[in-house]
């Protein structure tokens, strides 16, 4: 069995079973042992479950309300704040798409203009295949490369080590993260990466240090003089403008199609809701990065989907993204859809592709196209409009309504 399958299986069953496992350590131990990586295979103190939220095989109501029904949301707090991290991110990114577009073309610029520059493909391969003689780093990459996962703490540092003491482009890193990640996510990662650059909040940069990383490693790792521990943030000048309002979610009519992406492998009572005359799914893990996806990315994609496949009750149309736009119109007409409901909208990343899909459907016979969000959601996304710490004001109003249902 490889390491993958060992650790994360994609459905539904182990997601819960991982659920289970993890709920009893998501108060305090959490709170109090988070930042603290034991290397690969020993993470026990977080609960691995971002492949899960990844590939919407949980849900974020569900797996707060499992950890609220054994511990009071004031222990629970450091938990649901992160798992709010992600929410934030996905608001974010909701609001300022050109950030996604404006990273997938540079991503796209660098590969092909590292061909050229000798230098920093050998710096880029190194740090890609654990060869650069920091220990640590090394390791992550590695770890990153046979499990498809790292700790958070670990990708701060990793995501520092490569844009201060490597000094590569942040882009490429965010790339490798996209293309190796089992939970891969457009909002969180370039984000992440753009936070620790500095590009996020203006000057607030990370930088990791030998001691930090000797501290919360357990003294496994001690880079003494190996970082730019003296690195100064990143900075740009590009403004972009941000969309004031997250675009409405809007309500089906007529004949229904449901069209769920990757993100979305568990219909969980949809289907009932919502009568579709059809089906379809669209698999946008190769949209992740302009360059190839790992084969441990591929193979849990399409494990997750074989989930939608088992709870659909009748056949699904598998659209591929090299012919999605004549795939979904073909379907549209086909069934004569008034409507399609979008399932597992990814911000950034499916932005783009359902917009490219949407404009090859001629004028006039355009079904109405609504979002699927869920409370957790349309509660949450519309305020990652300033900083973290206010978007959480807003936890504690829907913790109780969640709680009430
Ligand atoms: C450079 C960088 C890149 C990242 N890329 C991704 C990514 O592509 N996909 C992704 O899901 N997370 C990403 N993260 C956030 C975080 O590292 C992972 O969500 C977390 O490590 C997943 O492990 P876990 O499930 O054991 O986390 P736990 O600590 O158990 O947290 C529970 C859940 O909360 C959410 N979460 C926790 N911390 C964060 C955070 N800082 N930001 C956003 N969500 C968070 C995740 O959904 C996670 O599953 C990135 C962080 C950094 C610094």
């Amino acid at each position: 069995m490889n390491k993958i399958a060992e650790n994360w299986y994609p459905s539904r069953e182990a997601a819960l079973s991982r659920l289970n496992d993890f709920v009893p350590r998501a108060g305090r131990s959490y709170q109090s042992h988070r930042n603290e990586d034991l290397g690969e295979g020993q993470h026990k103190w977080v609960s691995g479950l971002s492949p899960y939220f990844r590939y919407g095989l949980l849900e974020e109501a569900e797996v707060i309300k499992a950890v609220l029904a054994q511990h009071s949301a004031e222990a629970a707090n450091k938990f649901i704040e992160e798992v709010s991290w992600r929410s934030y991110w996905q608001g974010w990114m909701m609001m300022h798409p050109q950030i996604w577009l404006d990273y997938h073309s540079d991503v796209a610029d660098r590969l092909t203009s590292m061909q050229q520059d000798i230098e920093l493909a050998e710096c880029y391969h190194n740090a890609c295949q654990g060869q650069t003689g920091i220990d640590c780093f090394d390791s992550w990459s590695r770890e990153m490369q046979q499990t498809g996962y790292l700790h958070n703490h670990a990708r701060m540092w990793f995501a520092s080590i490569w844009i201060f003491t490597l000094q590569l482009p942040w882009q490429l890193g965010a790339d490798l993260f996209m293309r190796r990640m089992l939970d891969g996510d457009s909002s969180s990662n370039t984000l992440s990466w753009r936070s620790v650059a500095g590009l996020h909040t203006r000057g607030k940069h990370y930088v990791a240090t030998a001691e930090n990383i000797r501290r919360f490693t357990h003294g496994r790792f001690n880079p003494v003089g190996q970082l730019n521990e003296q690195a100064e943030s990143m900075y740009e000048i590009t403004m972009r403008p941000a969309i004031r309002e997250i675009p409405a979610a809007g309500e089906v009519h007529g004949r229904v199609g449901i069209l769920a992406t990757e993100a979305f492998c568990n219909l969980n009572g949809l289907v009932e809701a919502y009568q579709p005359v059809a089906l379809g799914v669209l698999d946008t893990t190769e949209a992740r990065s302009p360059g190839s996806v790992s084969q441990q990315v591929s193979r849990f994609s399409q494990g997750a989907l074989l989930n939608l496949t088992e709870c659909s009750p009748q056949p699904l149309t598998l659209m591929q993204l090299a012919t999605l736009e004549t795939q979904f119109c073909e379907w549209v007409q086909s069934h004569q859809l008034d409507s399609v409901l979008l399932l597992g909208v990814c911000p950034g990343i499916h932005q783009l592709v359902i917009s490219q899909m949407i404009a090859g459907l001629p004028e006039g016979s355009r079904p109405h196209i609504c979002y699927h969000q869920s409370e957790w959601q349309r509660a949450l996304w519309p305020h990652a409009q300033a900083g973290f710490y206010k978007f959480r004001q807003q936890l504690p109003a829907l913790l109780e309504r969640l709680s009430a249902t």
